[in-house]
């Protein structure tokens, strides 16, 4: 008998991010289609009433908690210490988790602990006839595949954005809290804090509806025989402000300032999408000044609507990947754009 395992780490705030919920769902269908089998739900953090709470009315029958101070940060020695706890003590034989950066870092180590196997960057589940089976793509997602596996306990971290969130109500959940011996050895990375870059300065958004894409046209010389950086920075800059578009870049764009050349200081190569960047997911995507080889556009393949602006019309990536291609100077189109949504926030 399948026991299915969504493994979940509680936000500070103590609610549960949009990538836990996308698991849950997964997690769910999995649970549904084979006869027989439990869904519990197991919890790490300060605290987890109120994550629990929060999906309280979903299917899940058991709700496991491992809580307190230790738990409430990213740390490798803490977190595989409450993972382990709560996998042994559901007896999970399916352990689904959302291949978040801290559950990326620590759940194959927890899978090797346990004697298990685990399988990351997965975007779904089952295969068709609702067995457990972990699809996923190879090659810089060229290739998809669907591969099965008898061992247990089997470990699956799912990409966010690949499923759909689940819709669970809240109530009142009755946790189990697991204990945890922790050696001092698991504690001995002390966590001081957390810097990240003002709200303004990220970029990087997976979770907005749309992807704007930068390409190194917006440094290139225009009509007038002269780049015009800065006015590019403001354009993408009041847009990314405007629309809270998540910002890509090709290769080519990001390079530049290696190379030398005026480049737009807010973009790295974290920005990059494509066969050596990321691969982000979202509803929309608008590419500008871009020319954008085949092999570079899989970045797109899991953006549902595309759209691209670019002076080319012959350009082979706009004409045969874009869903709508705006044949354009990018600082004209962003300028009106920009008006436009200024004036209707
Ligand atoms: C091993 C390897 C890995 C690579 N990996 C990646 C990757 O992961 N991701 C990636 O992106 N690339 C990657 N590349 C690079 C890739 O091959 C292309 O060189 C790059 O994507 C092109 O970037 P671009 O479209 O920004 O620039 P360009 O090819 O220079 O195109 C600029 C475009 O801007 C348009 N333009 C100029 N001005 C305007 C304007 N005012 N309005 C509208 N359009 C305008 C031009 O018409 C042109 O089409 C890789 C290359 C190699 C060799």
């Amino acid at each position: 008998m399948e026991t299915i395992l969504l493994l979940a780490h509680v936000e500070p705030g103590g609610s549960l991010a949009k990538s836990a919920r996308e698991a849950l769902r997964a997690s769910r269908s999995l649970n549904k289609a084979i006869a027989g089998s439990n869904l519990f739900v197991g919890l790490i953090g300060e605290s987890v009433q109120a994550a629990a709470d929060s999906i309280a009315a979903s299917p899940a029958t058991k709700y496991f908690g491992v809580v307190g101070a230790e738990f409430a940060h990213s740390r490798y020695g803490t977190d595989a210490a409450a993972a382990e706890a709560l996998c042994k003590a559901a007896q999970a034989t399916l352990v689904v988790a959302p291949a978040t950066s801290r559950w990326n870092r620590v759940l194959p180590g927890v899978a090797q602990r346990l004697g298990g196997r685990v399988d990351c960057h997965v975007t779904a589940i089952a295969d068709a006839a609702g067995n457990p089976a972990v699809n996923r793509w190879y090659y810089r997602q060229r290739m998809e595949a669907t591969l099965t596996r008898t061992h247990r306990p089997w470990f699956m971290l799912i990409d966010p954005g690949s499923q759909s969130a689940c819709e669970c109500g809240a109530g009142a959940a009755a946790v189990e809290i697991v204990p945890v011996n922790l050696t001092d050895a698991s504690r001995r990375t002390t966590v001081i804090g957390i810097r990240e870059p003002k709200a303004d300065a990220q970029t990087i958004r997976p979770d907005a509806p749309l992807l704007f894409v930068t390409g190194a046209g917006w440094t290139k010389k225009q009509a007038d025989g002269r780049t015009h950086v800065p006015e590019a920075e403001k354009l993408i800059l009041d847009f990314l402000r405007l629309t809270r578009a998540s910002l890509g870049s090709s290769k080519s764009l990001v390079d530049l300032g290696g190379e030398g050349q005026a480049v737009l200081p807010f973009l790295s190569h974290l920005n990059q999408i494509g066969q050596t960047g990321a691969t982000p997911r979202h509803a929309k995507g608008l590419s500008t000044c871009c020319h954008g080889e085949e092999p570079h556009t899989v970045g797109w393949r899991f953006i549902a609507e595309r759209r691209a602006i670019s002076l080319d019309p012959n350009c082979g990536w706009s004409r045969g990947k874009a869903d709508v291609l705006y044949v354009a100077d990018a600082f004209a189109v962003i300028a009106k754009a920009n008006d436009l949504l200024a004036a209707n926030p």
